[in-house]
């Protein structure tokens, strides 16, 4: 039962050439339409943008940057790089955006060689304490290439305590501050941490992948008057295409230019870069505050109905887009690998994760990630959350009991396909 949607018609040519890959996106559409998608990084993007990244602009090469490229036949190109550049200084008060990077962490580590050399220490948020791996972690080019050492949370509260931050930068000196998060689910004090590293003359990078589209709608309070460089994805909260963006001042303007091409990448994907401004100007337009306040009251109303049934929330609540479930606190023996795959069979995706004083492997952890950001695409809004919270801890109360499961799996598909995957109206 897939949504009658127009991304049908437009697979029609596929469908003759691929059925293979044909079934995958037919199947790939149903899923989403059907279930309830909970991956706090993840978003549904508008039909105007999907044209935008589906369309001829894969073909064209455009090495360089809008009127200095190395390939002919750039004219066309160049408008929209040129719009998603404006738009994006537009949208974040930013002096200079570079559209180009393929994605976050190629975001990332154009802005540690603008700022930093191999071998100079770094200090970022640890991985297990909701940081993410592009800053630090031994697995990543950057703990690879760069000296990490790490901040937490606070075990009790689940907050960044900055007068530790500031301990250990003025103890440890790095080259270069990292500050933002994957999970973590309160407002971050940007502010404090610019003090920080202005205190140790050091650079201050801020990742905000994971709630740009909340600072863009004033959600939450921007990194960009206290950071040297900002860094995004524009495929989570900001609900563009997959991809990277970096904004900064005009001082590093050119070797952030530089870092991304040459240094980094080749030719810059100029179909995905028409979707990000189409983005951008959705992100400006009036109706994207309304859409990112929702996002947050959903995130909300999820969280005190969780609360209601008796779960543990790291830090008591949110401020953002997402929650994360302390499972210890009301499932003991429940692993966040199990939670996960039981809830996967209700139709209800989530991601397991890593909670502060995590004592399991990070493949299984105590713990769950939560967000708002997708749902909230499709028009729902605080009374599909409290359905949403009975329906988890229904399923997490006995999540061996698959007819219980698949009793939860109609009631959710049920409400999944009475909102639409492009409910234009909330758009553009
Ligand atoms: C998602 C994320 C990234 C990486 O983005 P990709 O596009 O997957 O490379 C980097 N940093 C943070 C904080 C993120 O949440």
């Amino acid at each position: 039962m897939v949504a009658p949607t127009k991304m049908k018609e437009a697979l029609a040519h596929l469908a003759g050439t691929d059925p293979e890959i044909h079934g995958v996106l037919v199947r790939e559409e149903a899923r989403q339409s059907e279930g309830l998608e909970l991956i706090a990084s993840e978003n549904f993007v508008s039909r105007a943008v999907l044209e935008a990244m589906g369309s001829v602009l894969t073909n064209k090469y455009a090495e360089g940057l809008p009127g200095k490229r190395y390939y002919g036949g750039c004219e066309h190109v160049d408008v929209a790089e040129n719009l998603a550049r404006d738009r994006a200084v537009e949208l974040f008060g930013a002096e200079h955006a570079n559209v180009q990077a393929h994605s976050g962490a190629q975001a990332n580590m154009a802005a540690y060689f603008t700022l930093i050399e191999a071998g100079d220490r770094i200090l970022g948020m640890d991985l297990s304490n909701g940081g993410h791996l592009t800053h630090g972690a031994r697995v990543n080019f950057s703990g690879r290439l760069f000296e990490p050492v790490f901040y937490g949370v606070r075990e009790d509260d689940g907050r960044i305590d900055y007068d530790e931050v500031r301990d250990i930068a003025l103890r440890e000196r790095p080259k270069l501050i990292v500050a933002g998060a994957s999970a973590y689910t309160r407002i971050i004090d940007f502010e404090a941490f610019g003090r920080i590293a202005r205190e140790i003359d050091a650079p201050l990078l801020v990742d905000m992948a994971h709630i740009a589209g909340l600072v863009a709608s004033g959600h939450h309070p921007s990194p960009v008057p206290h950071a040297d460089i900002v860094t995004t994805t524009t495929h989570k909260t900001l609900r563009g295409p997959r991809g990277g963006l970096i904004l900064c001042t005009e001082e590093h303007a050119k070797a952030i230019d530089k870092a991304v091409f040459p240094f980094m990448q080749g030719g810059p994907l100029m179909h995905v870069i028409a979707a990000k401004a189409v983005a951008f100007r959705e992100a400006l337009s009036p109706d994207f505050p309304v859409y990112a306040g929702q996002v947050v009251a959903n995130a909300r109303a999820l969280g005190a109905r969780l609360v209601e049934h008796g779960f543990r929330l790291v830090s008591g609540g949110t401020d953002n887009h997402l929650l994360l479930v302390d499972l210890r606190g009301s499932h003991e023996e429940l692993t966040g690998k199990d939670a996960e795959a039981a809830l996967e069979a209700a139709g209800i995706t989530v991601n397991k994760n890593t909670v502060p004083g995590e004592a399991r492997s990070p493949f299984v952890t105590s713990g769950l990630r939560i967000g708002t950001p997708a749902l909230t695409s499709r028009g729902m809004r605080e009374p599909e959350m409290e359905r949403i919270g009975d329906w988890m801890a229904e399923v997490l109360s006995s999540p061996a009991d698959s007819e219980r499961i698949s009793r939860v799996r109609e009631e959710v598909r049920e409400m999944s396909t009475s909102f639409p995957l492009f409910p234009e109206a909330l758009r553009v």
